[in-house]
């Protein structure tokens, strides 16, 4: 097979922090085009929108799609309508069944859909997943907490209906969480805090709890103005984990055993996406986000102070 040409959508910070240089230093993947209403992308064929790039662009194999979660579905459809592998940016779709439905035109059409969690690829976390296999859960401890201003200035598509709020990065732990824990994790209740001119919550208290009963509470705050705390703690029968940094480190008992590796998140995302497309398969784990919309389920809501950037 030859490079796998590609288009992105959505040129916003993920595209041009990770998938445009990522692809560009991965010599399986050809970057020939971008469809955003704003942005272009030089040296590429640019276009106001995925329709005119499917319609009218040059020749592509793949799909990416970095817009905000809202966009995500229309512009999957369109991708696998023309036949294109896609790759979709976290979190998926705005609902669960709209997934499911972009899995069954993925396989309908022969191509490879990729709904990626790329913390899941963080440097630490196949270790921490490998450590607990084998250990008995006790309780956990998941905090995630980071200053909306300073990481995502001017998204307002995060603050309305569908944007996710605090759970856009929120989701991040929750997709490290169902790939360490050696048994399901369930949604028992939540606690949601809604800015009054706001759609999506900014903070969250949720408790899981496991299959065999271990309680794992977690606290995600998007008003916190200090140095940004990603971590998750896990006791279990014989040690305590702590895994910070989104993932990235993990000590156990006190003692280092995992930190950062050469490859990023990125540079692994796109090594899965040349293997799926080249085993003709998808790759579609909706944990992450069915706990999400569990805790949008049973959460009790509260209106806290109106949000102003
Ligand atoms: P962003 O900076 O706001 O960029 C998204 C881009 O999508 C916008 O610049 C916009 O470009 C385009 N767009 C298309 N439809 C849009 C709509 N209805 N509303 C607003 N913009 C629209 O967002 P981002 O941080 O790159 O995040 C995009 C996606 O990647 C999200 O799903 C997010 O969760 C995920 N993600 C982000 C990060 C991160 O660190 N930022 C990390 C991992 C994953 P035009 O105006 O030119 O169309």
């Amino acid at each position: 097979m030859g490079r796998i040409r590609v288009g992105i959508v959505g040129i916003g910070k993920i595209a041009k922090d990770q998938h445009i240089p990522v692809i560009r230093a991965n010599a399986a993947f050809e970057l020939v085009a971008c469809a955003s209403r704003l942005a272009t992308v030089d040296g590429v064929a640019n276009f106001p929108n995925v329709d005119a790039m499917l319609g009218d662009g040059p020749e592509l194999d793949a799909v990416v799609i970095c817009t905000p979660p809202q966009a995500h579905y229309e512009a999957a459809r369109l991708a696998l309508r023309h036949g294109k592998h896609v790759f979709l940016e976290k979190p998926p779709c705005e609902t669960t069944t709209q997934l499911d439905e972009l899995l069954l035109q993925a396989q309908r059409a022969n191509c490879t859909l990729f709904q990626t969690w790329h913390a899941q690829h963080a440097a630490a976390v196949d270790t921490t997943q490998v450590w607990l296999r084998p250990c008995a859960v006790r309780n956990g401890r998941i905090i995630w907490k980071e200053d909306v201003r300073q990481w995502h200035p001017g998204q307002a598509w995060i603050w309305e209906a569908g944007g996710f709020g605090v759970f856009d990065p929120g989701i991040n732990a929750i997709s490290i969480l169902t790939k360490i824990m050696p048994e399901p994790v369930f949604v028992k209740a939540a606690d949601l805090s809604f800015p009054a001119n706001c759609s999506a919550p900014i903070a969250a208290d949720v408790t899981f709890v496991t299959a065999s009963g271990a309680k794992i509470d977690a606290a995600f705050d998007f008003r916190y103005a200090g140095i940004p705390t990603w971590d998750i703690d896990i006791e279990t029968d014989h040690s305590e984990l702590h895994l910070t940094g989104q993932g990235n480190a993990l000590a156990v008992n006190g003692k280092q055993i995992a930190a950062g590796t050469t490859e990023t998140e990125y540079t692994s995302l796109y090594r899965r996406f040349a293997e799926l497309i080249d085993q003709h398969a998808s790759d579609v784990d909706r944990r992450p986000f069915q706990l999400v919309a569990d805790i949008f389920l049973v959460g009790r809501r509260s209106t806290v102070e109106p949000f102003e950037e």
